[in-house]
């Protein structure tokens, strides 16, 4: 009869209402527990060098340490913590800039040999203070422009490199080279430093996943490096691929066209 096929019709709007609610509440609880989980993890990054400082600070200001050179030490540690609280900040906002999409992409044309050139320029201190030797092992004048945001691969390129020097060992070599492969350049950031253990290698870019905690912290990481790079490469509509082999060595690589 008509009127139960209009109940029929009913019935179904309604089931299907309810799955469409179900549904929306499923994604709501899933964000949820990003977010707490996601402040979770920063609070937690955020105490450790809050309370070192407040340690050290406290205890300089006690007055207790006669010695000079202990005192030296302890504002170093002062300083170094301050130092990852700064850089947990910038990353951070640079991550909430990336994952809300109100990040601009600027793409150009540009010249990737003459970025290359000056990012090692500018961590050849960094290397140098670790006793690693970085090179950029491609004549940069042998590459062809390409299109991309220039600024942010920048970011991707230091991210990439500074990975490289801090995950090393005294006398180690970090190499940045690039080679063209048809309408694209492949950019590869090589080191001989510690490496990865296989099992780690996809969640690498997870955000706040450290294969080493303590190394990690040491070397006044965030945890977030990575996180940004695959990021503003998937701006990008690029992947990051790594290949590592612990002891030997790890290589992080991606791909930019041609311009
Ligand atoms: P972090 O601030 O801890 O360096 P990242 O997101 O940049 O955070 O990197 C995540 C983790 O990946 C690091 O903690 C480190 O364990 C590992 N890692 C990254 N790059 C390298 C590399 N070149 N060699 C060895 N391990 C690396």
């Amino acid at each position: 009869s008509p009127r139960g096929d209009e109940l029929d019709g009913l019935i179904w709007e309604l089931h299907r209402t309810g799955q469409m609610l179900n549904r929306e509440i499923d994604d709501m609880r899933r964000m949820e527990s990003y977010r707490r989980e996601f402040i979770g993890n920063v609070s937690h990054e955020l105490k450790t060098p809050i309370f070192s400082i407040q340690g050290f600070a406290e205890t300089l200001s006690d007055g207790a340490l006669s010695d000079p050179k202990v005192n030296r030490t302890f504002l170093q540690k002062i300083i170094r913590n301050a130092n990852r609280l700064d850089r947990l900040a910038r990353d951070l906002s640079e991550i909430a800039r990336l994952e809300t999409g109100t990040m601009e992409i600027e793409m150009t044309r540009f010249d990737l040999g003459e970025l290359m050139r000056e990012v090692t320029e500018t961590l050849l201190p960094k290397a140098d203070q670790k006793d690693v030797s970085l090179r950029q092992a491609t004549e940069p004048k042998a590459l062809p422009a390409v299109r991309g945001d220039r600024e942010r691969i920048r970011q991707v390129l230091v991210n990439l490199i500074d990975n490289a020097i801090k995950y090393n060992e005294s006398g180690g070599y970090v190499a940045v080279s690039a080679q063209r492969q048809g309408e694209a350049v492949q950019v590869l950031v090589q080191d001989n430093g510690i490496g990865i253990p296989e099992r780690h290698l996809n969640r690498l870019t997870e955000r706040f996943y450290r294969v080493d905690k303590s190394r990690s912290r040491h070397q006044g990481g965030s945890g977030l490096g990575l996180s940004i790079v695959k990021h503003i490469l998937s701006a990008h509509d690029v992947q990051l691929h790594v290949e590592s082999t612990v002891g030997e060595g790890s290589t992080f690589t991606f791909v930019l066209p041609v311009a």
